[in-house]
């Protein structure tokens, strides 16, 4: 392996992929850092050769002005591979910047390792019913790690810290105005504690004393696309599975969710799921820690008492 690139805007995150990279190769590991000193300073701390790009011209709406900039960085740095976060802007940017490197690309990697001198890399198939064990031929890597698959690198290293300078054509994209989104803000993917509802819950009345559950267990209320999109009783930003998050907690609370597989997709990686249905046979049972065959109401209603 010629070496590997990291980049995310987000510093958490790139934070995890310095531990991926750490994982392939113990050296040769580079990183970019765009418009962003801070993160520079903690990735380097974290032990990688930083590539410090400084351009006003990268506005990070323009998608190919960041792709251009890592290209140059991963050209810089000799790597062959570069690994980016699976989150949205990292998924828009894998396309990009292997259609620029002349990559290979796999995004949505939840399991990355290295096999021989190849890096083999799983991610969920068929609508999450299989898991996809993939491969890149191409010399040219870029692959993009589903947030939370690996701790954040701590203060581990002594990287170093260069200014690169890149040429970027002068983007048509003009910012006039950053807005924070609207309405809800939970990150339930960074969630240690879950407490997720289903169809299985009455009615849109009884939320508060999940809402209370999930206080007291220190975490975030959750659920099912259905409860979200067609009920509308939370927003789809607390949604688990396919078409929502996939979250890692350390311990999930299911509430009267059937358990078919595009939600159990997304809490399947969770250290331990307690499962509340009334129905014994329902499937979510198959992948819980532990079996609640009940009414939720009830079983919220005493979890809470003894919580108190
Ligand atoms: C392309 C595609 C993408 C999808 N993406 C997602 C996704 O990301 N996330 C997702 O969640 N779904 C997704 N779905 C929908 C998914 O297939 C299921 O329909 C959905 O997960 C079912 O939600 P549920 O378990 O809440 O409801 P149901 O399947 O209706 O299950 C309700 C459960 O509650 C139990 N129950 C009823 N009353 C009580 C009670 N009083 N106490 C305890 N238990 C009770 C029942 O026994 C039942 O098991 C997707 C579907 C498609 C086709």
């Amino acid at each position: 392996m010629a070496g590997i690139l990291i980049f995310s805007e987000n510093n958490g995150l790139a934070l995890e992929l310095v531990t991926a990279a750490r994982s392939l190769s113990a050296s040769l590991l580079a990183a970019v850092a765009i418009n962003n000193d801070d993160q520079a300073r903690m990735l380097a701390e974290a032990g990688a050769q930083v590539y410090m790009v400084k351009n006003d011209d990268i506005v990070p709406a323009d998608v190919g002005a960041v792709a251009a900039a890592v290209t140059q960085a991963a050209e810089k740095a000799g790597a062959d591979t570069v690994l980016l976060a699976s989150n949205r802007r990292g998924k828009e940017l894998a396309g990009r910047l292997a259609q620029a490197m002349g990559a290979g690309c796999i995004t949505d990697v939840s399991v990355i390792k290295l096999e021989g001198d190849k890096i083999e890399c799983q991610r969920n198939a068929l609508g999450g019913a299989t898991v996809a064990t993939q491969y890149i031929d191409a010399v040219k890597k870029v692959i993009a790690i589903r947030p939370r698959t690996f701790e954040a690198a701590g203060r581990e290293g002594t990287g170093k810290m260069e200014e690169l300078t890149v040429e970027i054509k002068k983007s048509g994209i003009k910012v006039l105005e950053f807005k924070s989104r609207a309405g809800d803000s939970v990150d339930i993917e960074a969630a240690e504690v879950l407490v997720a509802v289903g169809q299985g819950l009455n009615s849109r009345d009884d939320l508060p004393a999940v809402e209370a559950l999930a206080q007291k267990l220190g975490g975030e209320v959750a659920c099912s696309k259905p409860v979200a999109t067609d009920k509308k009783w939370l927003s789809e930003e607390r949604i688990i599975g396919l078409s929502g998050k996939k979250c890692k907690p350390r311990l999930a609370v299911l509430l009267g969710i059937s358990g078919q597989v595009q939600f159990t997709v997304g809490i399947r990686d969770a250290k331990t799921i307690v499962a509340v249905n009334s129905d014994e046979n329902a499937s979510i049972n198959q992948m819980a820690d532990y079996i609640i065959t009940a009414d939720l109401h009830g079983v919220v209603a005493e979890m809470n008492k003894k919580l108190e």
